[in-house]
């Protein structure tokens, strides 16, 4: 039988936009898409152009204005909310081995996680909008104060590469539960699983016009969108210096901007902490989705008391993580996205050196394999926190470990970042754990976890890692505008 990969080098596949219900015809400029693992081509990516994005952008303004979307009952939009959710379960295991062959992420992480989330995340926003109310407040007798949040119009929806499914669904879904319509353009990496989804909903699941999909790269297709008059938000997953583009771009109207940009998290282990765990955490965290997660805790603090145990512990595991075809069962870290990406690796681990590091793992390409972009998981003593392999997002799986002796030295150089995304502690001190959490500047604080994600509670970034926050109630501020409407009798 031939694998879906084999197909998809025989023939690879055409993917382009999908406006006002109908899919664009394939004669935009050509976009190779590399299988990251064999580097031959798995499809063509046909570029929406300025035009066609104008086309999108006034598909769901039509939509918005006149459509029925904006007006439907609670109940159907959670009806179209799982009927979304229930079709991705439905292709789940084809959109997971999809997933994993664009970006090179192991399909088993793929299966248990990105697609399931991606499913999840309307389930969720279908479970919250029934929900959630809004606000009411009396003054004095006769007179109410009405709190209520109404659609906010089309919004423009930009993806990364690294989980493109999952991350681009979470921003569907919260702005289709607000009664918004949308213009969606993926990473023009990894833009297989979104197309899919399009083709996967069909018609008649959602009013003509209410999604629509443009696909290209960020210098024609993403800036044409972040620079259109026509849209009323733009919410925007990648690169911080990107975010700063599209900042720029939106200046020039007056657009509400969400940006969940990069991170350089700080994991810190105390010494007291359940050392076994901290030590399973730290690997995941550093190193799961082949390091390329915007929330990674690259950056490892631990305390003197465990530093030889956990430094000799770390290294080992790393050393025995297993790379390899993200097709094949039990591959730990496959490829990186792209040759680029692959050398960025070896460049940190010579600037660490350069700057007195210590390299403990890695630091050059891994050898296995003939062909595919592959680099060894790196891990580098870092003397302190000023150096760019602590201070850079790296976006691979690319560790750094410093050692600190006090709680105060520790938070102040888990706070020297331009980051503030999230903060790892791993303590068994209650009182020191909640008083860590309050001095770290980031959007999220998880102590004694290294994973777990709350769609109720928002998730975004401090500082240069972002504006705004995705889940519950900072999607509604996101996705909403806020009326308060004042009735005297
Ligand atoms: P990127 O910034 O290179 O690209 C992201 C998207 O922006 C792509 O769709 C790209 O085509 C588009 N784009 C590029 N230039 C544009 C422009 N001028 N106008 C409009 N669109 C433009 O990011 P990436 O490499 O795809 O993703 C990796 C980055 O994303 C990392 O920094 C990572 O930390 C971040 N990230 C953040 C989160 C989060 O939740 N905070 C989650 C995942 C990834």
């Amino acid at each position: 039988m031939t694998s879906k990969r084999d197909a998809l080098t025989d023939r690879p596949l055409h993917v382009g936009g999908h406006i006002g219900g109908r899919p664009v015809p394939l004669d935009g400029a050509e976009i190779e898409i590399l299988d990251p693992t064999t580097e031959k081509t798995i499809a063509v990516l046909h570029e929406d152009s300025v035009e066609n994005v104008d086309r999108a952008v006034r598909a769901a303004r039509a939509a918005f204005d006149h459509g029925p979307w904006r007006k439907t009952t609670v109940a159907e939009r959670q009806a179209t909310l799982m009927a979304i959710h229930d079709a991705i379960m439905a292709h789940s295991e084809e959109l997971s081995e999809l997933e994993a062959i664009n970006t090179g992420i192991p399909a088993g992480l793929t299966r248990a996680f990105h697609i399931q989330r991606a499913a999840h995340n309307f389930r969720f926003f279908a479970e919250y909008i029934g929900q959630a109310g809004g606000d009411v407040y009396t003054q004095e007798p006769g007179i109410l104060s009405q709190v209520t949040y109404e659609p906010l119009g089309v919004c423009a929806l930009i993806g990364p590469w690294n989980m493109p499914l999952g991350l681009t669904a979470m921003k569907i879904a919260g702005a289709l539960a607000f009664g918004n319509t949308c213009v969606v353009k993926p990473s023009e990496l990894t833009p297989l699983t979104v197309a899919r989804l399009f083709e996967i909903i069909g018609n008649g699941v959602l009013p003509e016009g209410v999604l629509n999909l443009v696909n290209g790269s960020g210098q024609v297709t993403g800036s044409a969108l972040s620079a259109h008059s026509g849209i009323d938000m733009l919410s925007f997953t990648g690169g911080t210096q990107t975010g700063a583009n599209i900042l720029a771009a939106m200046a020039k109207g007056i657009k509400r901007p969400a940006m969940e940009l990069g991170g350089k998290s700080a994991n810190i282990i105390f010494a007291d902490a359940d050392f076994d765990t901290a030590l399973d955490a730290a690997l995941l965290s550093a190193f799961m989705n082949n390091g390329q997660m915007c929330l990674a805790g690259s950056r490892i603090f631990v305390q003197r008391p465990i530093a030889g145990r956990f430094l000799g512990a770390f290294e080992q595991r790393v050393k025995a993580l297993r790379i390899g075809d993200p097709l094949v069962a039990g591959t730990e870290i496959g490829p990186m996205i792209n040759a680029a990406q692959r050398d960025r690796l070896k460049r940190y681990a010579a600037s660490g050196l350069g700057q007195n590091a210590t390299l403990l793992a890695g630091g050059k390409d891994f050898e296995g394999f003939d062909r595919g972009f592959f680099a060894e998981p790196t891990v580098m003593l870092a003397p302190d926190n000023s150096l760019a392999i602590c201070q850079e997002e790296i976006f691979g799986p690319f560790a750094t470990i410093q050692i600190f002796d006090e709680e105060e030295d520790v938070v102040s150089r888990a706070n020297d970042s331009v980051f503030g995304l999230v903060g790892y502690i791993w303590t068994r001190d209650l009182e020191r754990a909640l008083r860590v959490s309050a001095d770290l500047r980031t959007g999220t604080v998880l102590v004694n976890t290294p994973i777990i994600r709350d769609l109720r509670t928002g998730f975004g970034g401090y500082k240069q890692s972002g504006l705004g926050r995705e889940g519950g109630n900072g999607s509604r501020a996101m996705f909403t505008e806020m009326k308060s409407t004042i009735i005297a009798r």
